[in-house]
């Protein structure tokens, strides 16, 4: 089969809302009047982002939630994505995983596929995506407020956890191998939630490289520190009631384990009731866990009232 053959079974379909999708040089596509592009892109490469051995199914969902993640962190609605890969060989069974993967995500999100690109060499999968968002509502990083709360969507920590047990640093027992490993081979874009925020958070980004990393970005952006109560935190990973993880693997997960794709936001305490009706209207659980303070550094509050020193590392490919 041909580079042509492959894109036309596997990835063409018609096109929808672009005025010109797969198939033509450029796809041309129209943004709705009164509205900003936002754009991003994440690549997967294997070895690095994802095992050898993952199922094809769950790397094509996997490969475009992280993009949507990032589109959820500014309160954009996903439109469209390019994507391009790399590819060893032509392995049917492969590909048609991969594009059901894929595609199951992109409709039930509303992201069409307008092109992309196709060659031979070592498996790697970049995805470009596109969204809207009404002009000047983006939620960036630099808008947090001494005040503000800080919150975080879903659970944090179970990726990592999983990652864990996949290198043999940890054995775990087989239930909650399964749920940890779900968590890492098919996160969730919080897409409905990071829409409905546009107007109420402060600032906001998503957990990619871990929440210490992460909430790291938004108080350099912002010129503020914070402080955050790590029981709170400790209690977002979804397999800790179903097993008695160790207690300093579970904060090492939680607050920079990474691979989460979760949400991580500041609001003005006036909206917290508002924010907790939207999550209950997402059906995508929101916890606060800290708030935002005017002197620039991150402070880790024990239950006990105690600071806990802040060793935890997040993750930098080049570090
Ligand atoms: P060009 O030679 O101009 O780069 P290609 O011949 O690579 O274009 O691609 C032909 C068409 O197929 C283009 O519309 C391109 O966007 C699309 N395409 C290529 N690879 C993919 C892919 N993996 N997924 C979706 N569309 C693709
Ligand atoms: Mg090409």
């Amino acid at each position: 089969m041909g580079e042509f053959e492959l894109i036309e079974r596997f990835f063409k379909r018609a096109a929808r809302q672009a005025d010109v999708g797969i198939g033509d040089d450029c796809a041309i596509w129209t943004p709705s009047r009164g509205h900003q592009l936002a754009i991003s892109t994440d690549m997967l490469v294997e070895g690095r982002h994802f095992l050898s051995t993952v199922n094809p199914r769950d790397l094509g969902h996997k490969a475009l939630a992280v993009n949507l993640s990032d589109l959820a962190a500014c309160g954009a609605t996903p439109h469209a994505f390019l994507l391009s890969l790399s590819l060893p060989r032509v392995d049917e069974d492969w590909l048609s995983g991969f594009s059901e993967g894929l595609f199951a995500l992109a409709d039930a999100q509303g992201c069409e596929l307008i092109g992309g690109d196709t060659t031979q060499g070592p498996l790697n999968v970049s995805i470009t995506v596109m969204g809207e968002v009404p002009a000047h509502q983006a939620i960036l990083r630099s808008g947090a407020q001494a005040g503000d709360d800080v919150y975080v969507s879903g659970h944090l920590g179970d990726a990592r956890l999983a990652l864990e047990a996949f290198r043999g640093t940890v054995s775990l027992p087989q239930s909650v191998f399964e749920l940890a490993r779900s968590r890492m081979e098919r996160p969730q874009p919080r897409t409905a939630l990071g829409v409905s925020l546009r107007g109420l958070a402060s600032a906001m980004a998503d957990i990619s490289d871990g929440f210490l990393g992460d909430l790291g970005h938004i108080l350099k952006a912002s010129r503020v520190g914070a402080a955050i109560d790590v029981a709170a935190m400790q209690r977002l990973m979804l397999t800790r009631d179903a097993w008695a993880c160790p207690q300093d693997l579970l904060q090492r997960c939680v607050l920079s384990g990474g691979d989460d794709y979760e949400l991580v936001f500041t609001a003005h305490p006036d909206h917290q009731q508002h924010i907790l009706a939207l999550s209950e209207a997402c059906g995508t659980p929101v916890t606060r866990i800290g708030r935002i303070t005017a002197d620039p550094h991150l402070l880790l509050l024990s239950e006990y009232g105690g600071v806990l020193p802040n060793t935890f590392t997040s993750f930098d490919h080049f570090a």
